[in-house]
C-alpha cells in the first residue's frame, strides 16, 4: 500500500497536470508501487457528493499527501480547497496559479464586472449572450492564490512546474526530507554574456529578434535585459533551467516571470523597477508596467487602477 495522495485542480488550465504526466518513467513506480492515489479529477470519476449523488457535503477522501493546482476565484474552488486542507496532512501548492495566483489573477486587474462583460458579451460570438447567474458557483471579490486562504506547506511555483522538481517533491515527501530545489533567480542560471551596465535607456518592445548570432552558443549572446528588452530573470525564481539555460532565454526570448518572484513573498513589480535602474533604463518607457505582475497578481498586487488610486488618495 503506497501513501495516499489527493489531487485537486482550481481555476486552472491543467497544464500542472500534464507537467505531472510529463515526469516521465519515472512517474511508473511512483504510482504503481508508492503512492495510492485516493482522489484526482483528472485521472479518476470520483464525484463530491458521493457516486451517485446522495451526499449532503462536498467530501475528499483523507489522505497523506494532497497536491492542488490553479487559483482560487470562486466559492466553489474555496470549498474544495478548505475540503483538501481539511483531508490532507501534508498540502503543496503546484503551480504559479496556485503559489501567486498566475493566469486566472489576471482578472484582478479589472473590476469583475468588466471581466464578465469581456468574457460573457464582448469577445463571444453570439451577440445576444447573458452573464450566466444560475447554477455557476459564485465569483469570489478576487483571485486568491491557495496560501492567502489555507495554510500550505510546500509551494511549487511554474507555469507549468518543471517536471523533474515535481518528482523531487514526491520523492522527498516519501522519504521525509526537504526538498532540493533551486532557490536564486532565473538570471542566476543563465549563462549570456553580461558587460555591466546596459546598451540602451529605454525598454525596447520584443517585436524585434533580440541580437545574437544563429548556431553560435547561448553564452555568445549578450544579456537581454543589457540589450534593453524587459527580461524579468533577476526577479524570477528559478527552475525552467533545461540544457544549461533557462527556457526562454535558450530560445532567445526575454523570461516573461511565469515562476513567480524570486523573493518569498516579493513584488515582481516593483523589483524589476530597480533592476530596469540598475541597468540604466528608464522604467517610465515599460508602457504596461503592471503586466509585470502577469504571473503574479494575486496576494493584493494587482488591483482596478481606480481602486488604488481611490486607497492612495
Ligand atoms: S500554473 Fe500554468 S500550467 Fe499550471 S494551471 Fe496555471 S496556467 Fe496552467
Ligand atoms: S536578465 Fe535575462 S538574459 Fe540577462 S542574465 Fe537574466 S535571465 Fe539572462
Ligand atoms: S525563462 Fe522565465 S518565462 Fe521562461 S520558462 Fe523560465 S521562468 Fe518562465
Amino acid at each position: 500500500m503506497g501513501v495516499t495522495t489527493a489531487l485537486e485542480w482550481l481555476g486552472s488550465c491543467s497544464g500542472c497536470e500534464i507537467a505531472i504526466l510529463n515526469i516521465g518513467e519515472e512517474l511508473i513506480p511512483l504510482i504503481t508501487e508508492a503512492l495510492d492515489i485516493v482522489h484526482a479529477p483528472v485521472l479518476m470519476d470520483h464525484k463530491y457528493f458521493g457516486q451517485c449523488g446522495e451526499g449532503l457535503t462536498l467530501t475528499i477522501p483523507e489522505a497523506v499527501v494532497g497536491i492542488v493546482t490553479g487559483g482560487v476565484s470562486n466559492h466553489e474552488h474555496l470549498e474544495v480547497l478548505e475540503e483538501m486542507r481539511a483531508k490532507c496532512q501534508v498540502l503543496v501548492a503546484l503551480g504559479t496559479c496556485a503559489t501567486h495566483g498566475g493566469i486566472p489573477a489576471l482578472m484582478n486587474g479589472q473590476d469583475r464586472e468588466q471581466s464578465w462583460q469581456e468574457i460573457y458579451q464582448t469577445t463571444t460570438t453570439d451577440p445576444g449572450a447573458t452573464v450566466p447567474n444560475i447554477e455557476v458557483p459564485a465569483p469570489l471579490d478576487r483571485v486568491y492564490a491557495c496560501d492567502e486562504k489555507v495554510k500550505i506547506d510546500l509551494q511549487l511555483p511554474g507555469c507549468p512546474p518543471n517536471p523533474s522538481h515535481i518528482a523531487e517533491v514526491i520523492v522527498s515527501l516519501l522519504e521525509g526530507r526537504p526538498p532540493v530545489l533551486p532557490g536564486k533567480s532565473v538570471c542566476d542560471s543563465c549563462p549570456t554574456r553580461r558587460e555591466g551596465k546596459g546598451a540602451v535607456s529605454s525598454v525596447k518592445r520584443f517585436i524585434t529578434n533580440a541580437e545574437f548570432t544563429p548556431g553560435a552558443p547561448i553564452e555568445e549572446m549578450r544579456c537581454l535585459l543589457e540589450q534593453g528588452y524587459l527580461c524579468m530573470g533577476p526577479v524570477t525564481a528559478a527552475g525552467c533551467a533545461k540544457r544549461g539555460a533557462p527556457s526562454c532565454i535558450s530560445a532567445r526570448v526575454p523570461c516573461r516571470g511565469c515562476f513567480g518572484p524570486v523573493r518569498k513573498d516579493g513584488n515582481q513589480l516593483l523589483d524589476m523597477m530597480n533592476a530596469l535602474a540598475s541597468n540604466g533604463i528608464d522604467y517610465k518607457s515599460v508602457v504596461d508596467r503592471r503586466s509585470i505582475l502577469r504571473f503574479s497578481g494575486a496576494h493584493g498586487l494587482l488591483r482596478p487602477i481606480h481602486k488604488r488610486h481611490s486607497e492612495e488618495e
